[in-house]
């Protein structure tokens, strides 16, 4: 039956997943002032990264695209961490990490003319647990005379040093060589990268609540199919629809369409059929009917949706069937039951009438823009350094976490990482969470915390 042949039918297309695979990351790692940006400007042939000649000048993670022997990669280069007398050799080996993670291969750059510093060997002993490739630039060893310094390196353990000479391009090329090779085709920490056109959107929510109607509406006679097999069990369509003004592709729409299977297939297959158009979509759009109850089934596919890590809108239909007293258990119930995705934009439609149908491409911007949101490291710190002072974490058994960097290397959704001295309360994480939702804009968009605890 067409369940079967829809679950037989679970590997889709690439060409229907909304992002395709980042290149490789390649980061470059190593102290301020070692030439770092002077070395991404070099690979990248172009005066793309902005070089700083002041000390301590703040600079955020960076990534550029970059070729090498008909290799595309991109390189993240690391700067970011505040000249910060306490803490400078903590966040820069915290920021470092961050950067190593999400790699693929590393460039660790050190000042030839200086050789390997206190903080050097503790990015080091961070290097090796990572086991990456990593590869040592000895930098402005700008001649032959300088090589003395480079020899020493070889203590580091990191292997050959490369003498390179940013400044002038001797030696990045034999550099790049190697490290390049070292790359995979495609990044293997989920990098992905939206593929570009309409962006899509999965309309989801249990049967009945509306969402062929809605579709209808929205798509009025205008209705353009694309990815129509006729005839075949592969049944997701995608359908172009205008809304504010702009194309957006609403996936799996044959599902929706389907009014009486989706009325009769089990919960199970719904939930399957959820999960899938998710997965193929940057948005979601969770649809509710105002005019029963807030179920369990509800419930569990706001979750999915959030789960999904896509951006989020929650849209309430058959607006025209609600009367003054069930508004009032409406609104009760979605304090208690949807309470802890109040950050998704909401939006009261009527399908049936097209009332409110043109709020929807607002909220689906405004989830989509947060969704793709980064916080610059020096904001985000500022943010949690004002945070801690004011609400410290309470102690516990004569201890107190304190939260030394935190940084947020990847958005769609937002994520942050928070390097700590011990593990942070859940209710203190949750505070945490709803300040910084309150002090940045991240309505309509899932965000995660993770924490790095160190001794
Ligand atoms: P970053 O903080 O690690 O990104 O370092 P920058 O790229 O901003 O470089 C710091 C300083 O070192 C700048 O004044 C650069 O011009 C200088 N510099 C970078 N590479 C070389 C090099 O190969 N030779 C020399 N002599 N100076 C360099
Ligand atoms: P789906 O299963 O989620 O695709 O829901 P349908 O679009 O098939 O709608 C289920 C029923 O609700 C149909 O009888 C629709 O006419 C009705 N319906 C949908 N939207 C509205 C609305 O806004 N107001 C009212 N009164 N009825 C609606």
């Amino acid at each position: 039956d067409e369940d079967s042949a829809l679950l037989s039918d679970q590997q889709f297309d690439d060409d229907d997943l909304p992002f395709v695979p980042a290149p490789p990351v390649l980061a470059i790692v190593g102290r301020p002032n070692v030439g770092k940006s002077t070395l991404v400007n070099r690979i990248i042939r172009s005066k793309q990264a902005v070089v700083e000649d002041v000390p301590g000048v703040t600079r955020d993670r960076v990534s550029y695209d970059a070729e090498w022997n008909g290799k595309d990669f991109s390189i993240v280069d690391t700067g970011g961490w505040e000249q910060d007398a306490r803490g400078i050799h903590r966040q820069v080996a915290d920021q470092a990490e961050v950067a190593v993670d999400e790699a693929d291969a590393v460039i660790f750059v050190v000042d030839g003319l200086v050789g390997a510093t206190a903080v050097d060997e503790a990015v080091v002993r961070m290097l090796r647990r990572k086991k990456k490739p990593v590869f040592l630039a000895a930098n402005k060893v700008d001649s032959e005379a300088q090589m003395a310094e480079v020899y020493a390196l070889w203590n580091l353990g990191l292997g050959e040093p490369y003498p390179v000479s940013a400044l002038h391009g001797t030696g990045t090329g034999d550099l790049l060589d190697a490290a390049v090779k070292a790359l995979p085709d495609t990044a293997q920490h989920g990098g992905l990268v939206p593929r570009g056109g309409p962006r899509r959107v999965a309309l989801v929510g249990r049967p009945n609540v509306g969402k062929s109607s809605l579709l209808n509406k929205l798509a009025g006679s205008e209705r353009v199919v694309v990815d129509d097999v006729a005839g075949t069990t592969r049944d997701p369509v995608d359908e172009l629809v205008e809304l504010g003004g702009e194309t957006w592709r609403f996936v799996d729409t044959a599902g929706i369409r389907r009014r009486q299977h989706m009325a009769q297939g089990s919960e199970y297959y719904a939930m399957l059929r959820t999960q899938r158009a998710l997965d193929k979509a940057e948005v979601a759009v969770v649809l509710l009917a105002v005019d029963e109850p807030i179920s369990e089934q509800d419930v569990r596919i706001v979750q999915l949706a959030v789960d999904s890590g896509r951006a989020l809108v929650i849209a309430y239909n058959k607006w025209d069937l609600l009367d003054d007293e069930r508004r009032y258990y409406l609104e009760r119930e979605i304090q208690r039951d949807l309470g802890h995705v109040s950050w998704a934009p909401r939006v009261n439609v009527s399908a049936q009438t097209g009332w409110h149908k043109d709020r929807l491409a607002p909220a689906l911007e405004t989830s989509l823009t947060n969704w793709g949101q980064r916080i610059p490291t020096g904001r985000l710190n500022a943010f949690l350094g004002e945070l801690v002072a004011a609400h410290p974490h309470p102690v516990r058994g004569g201890k107190q976490p304190r939260i030394l960097f935190g940084t947020q290397p990847s958005s769609r959704p937002p994520k942050f990482v928070l390097f700590t001295t011990g593990f942070l309360d859940p209710g203190y994480r949750r505070f945490i969470m709803r300040r910084l939702r309150e002090t940045f804009d991240f309505t309509g968009t899932p965000i995660e915390i993770s924490m790095r605890v160190r001794e």
